[in-house]
């Protein structure tokens, strides 16, 4: 399909040319008139009083005409100057609107790397150094998801004017596209310190909350900084170094800045290889269910088993989730990934007697996902797992985004019978109102103040202030991380009533699960002896 040619954009030496032309004429009818004005003033008396001869009559038409030649050039002269301002203006407005990011004014991604690149070259020629802030906006999402887009675009905006009002007008401002902003400030070799303010000035300026529609909402920022002291780094390297360093802040709680250091690429190519390794890991059942017993204390009975995650990589061994779960939460494979230990999990647990319980960790990102529900519910179909045997644990932080959703995925659980824990209260907000939100069945206490009971009152304060509040709200409490006999008797006295940690068991694998199961005569089908090892073989020749 033909597409109509842009128009033409204005050329300047056209333009000029004509010009020169326009000022020729008037400047030629005038070199006329002067140069022959009083002979022909003469005979223009004599044509106008009717004595003149032919001769009279043509110099005053010349006359005529050099007059209407004077006033047309000048009107031309003066069109044309009007119309090349017009278009210098037009052309200036189009380069710096195609510079710019309509919605905070601020550069755009393009005209950052360009200009980013020329001041790391000229600030290099002056021996000065160049800082990148590199800054992302906390809980962004979070706010275009619950207030809407123009709360969103208000936010961005309110952000821009915030930074704009910290940094000096020297620096080139950029927002490079969603809610990320660079900022580039040449300063003297000495003068780090004053960038570390800055950034801190600017971290605690996007931490106050912004008034929108009635309402408070707070976002924050972390900011990665990169540093260039010569013109061999680049303005690509010089992002990405405060890319990394920004996501190391997030790491490290949000609301703070991070210098880059070369230690963070490697942290970087690590996570990607475990990004990877989960890819392929994935489809070869490499991810495997271990199972940690848990125990009503005051019998010392087993009720249940959680299920923890294991990694049995042929890479690296036997990898703990604390290395991959979070990967798998940020690259967005962390529901297909649970829901296949899940069910694998379910598959070993239907051979358990029904009086032992399945508790599973369900990560915030899976609580995000509409199907859910059906997702599990389709696991509990298929595998047979009763789902009254079945109970998920969730922490504080899935109800953080939008809680309707979460509300519905529970309630359409809860509905099939399976239960709900709160896990690792205490650790986060342990807020009354988030323990309301949900109709949760149990609290767990978090292993970090159960482990710091013996020999510290404040935690051992905790615990007693969550088994009151689980008794207030009837929600009975599982103590995790029980490591010895006297804080299980401690426990008890307390009136908690379930507990796990190693002081009951480490987590297993199926097979020696099922060994215990099957000493106590709790396990519906006995395991055959070489089960684990043609299990270990199904896996690693898949
Ligand atoms: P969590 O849910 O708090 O699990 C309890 C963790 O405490 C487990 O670590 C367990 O091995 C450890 N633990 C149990 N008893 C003791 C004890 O007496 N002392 C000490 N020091 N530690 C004890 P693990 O297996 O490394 O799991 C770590 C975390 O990884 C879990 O914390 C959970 O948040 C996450 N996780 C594990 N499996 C899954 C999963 O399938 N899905 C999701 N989303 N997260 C999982
Ligand atoms: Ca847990
Ligand atoms: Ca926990």
């Amino acid at each position: 399909m033909a597409t109509a040619a842009p128009p033409k954009a204005p050329d300047r030496a056209e333009g000029a040319k004509r010009d020169i032309v326009a000022g020729g004429i008037v400047v030629a009818a005038i070199i006329l008139f002067v140069g022959t004005g009083s002979n022909v003033m003469q005979s223009v008396v004599r044509a106008l009083s009717g004595i003149g001869g032919g001769t009279d009559q043509v110099l005053a038409a010349t006359l005529i005409l050099n007059i209407a030649l004077i006033l047309f050039g000048w009107r031309r002269y003066e069109d044309l100057h009007r119309e090349i301002r017009a278009r210098t203006e037009a052309e200036q407005q189009a380069r710096y609107l195609a510079d710019r990011d309509p919605l905070t004014d601020f550069l755009n991604r393009r005209a950052m790397l360009d200009q980013g690149q020329a001041l790391i070259e000229s600030a290099a020629a002056e021996r000065r150094h160049v800082a990148l802030f590199l800054l992302d906006l906390d809980h962004f999402k979070t706010v275009n998801d619950i207030h809407g887009h123009a709360a969103g675009d208000r936010m961005l905006k309110v952000a821009a004017e915030r930074i704009a009002a910290v940094l000096p007008p020297s620096a080139l401002m950029a927002r490079l596209g969603g809610d990320e902003f660079v900022a580039m400030l040449v300063f003297e070799p000495a003068g780090k310190p004053h960038i570390e303010a800055l950034a801190a000035e600017i971290v605690a300026t996007l931490e106050e909350p912004v008034t929108h529609d009635g309402q408070l909402i707070r976002i924050g920022a972390s900011i990665g900084l990169s540093l260039a002291t010569a013109a061999d780094i680049s303005m690509d390297t010089m992002v990405r170094q405060a890319d990394i360093a920004m996501y190391h802040c997030k790491d490290e709680g949000r609301n703070r800045f991070c210098w880059f250091e070369a230690g963070m690429e490697m942290a970087v190519q690590v996570r990607n290889q475990i990004e990877t390794g989960i890819r392929s890991g994935m489809p070869r059942d490499e991810f495997v269910p271990f199972f940690e017993p848990q125990v009503d204390i005051a019998t010392g009975r087993l009720v249940g088993f959680e299920m923890l995650m294991r990694w049995d990589s042929p890479e690296h061994g036997m990898v703990e989730p604390d290395r991959f779960i979070p990967v798998a939460e940020e690259s967005g494979l962390i529901g297909e990934l649970s829901l296949r230990v899940v069910r694998h999990a379910m598959e070993i647990a239907k051979g358990w007697d029904p009086s032992i319980t399945l508790a599973v960790n369900i990560s915030p990102q899976q609580l995000k996902d509409p199907w859910f529900s059906q997702k599990l519910t389709k696991l509990l179909v298929e595998t047979g797992f009763p789902a009254s045997q079945l109970e998920v644990e969730i922490t504080e932080s899935s109800l953080f985004e939008n809680l309707p959703l979460v509300r519905s995925i529970v309630t359409s659980l809860k509905n099939q019978g399976v239960s709900l824990s709160l896990d690792d209260f205490g650790t986060g907000y342990s807020s009354l109102s988030h323990l309301r939100a949900l109709p949760f069945d149990r609290i767990k206490i978090d292993k970090s103040f159960v482990a710091a009971m013996q020999g510290s009152p404040d935690a051992q304060a905790i615990v007693v202030a969550i088994v009151r509040l689980g008794e207030s709200l009837a929600m009975p409490i599982t103590a995790e991380g029980v490591e010895d006999e006297a804080t299980a008797i401690e426990l008890t006295r307390l009136g908690c009533a379930k507990a796990q940690g190693w002081h009951y068991g480490k987590p297993a694998s199926a097979m020696a699960t099922a060994k215990l199961l099957a000493d106590r005569g709790l396990l519906r089908t006995p395991v055959a002896p070489d089960a684990g090892a043609a299990e270990d073989e199904r896996r690693r020749s898949a």
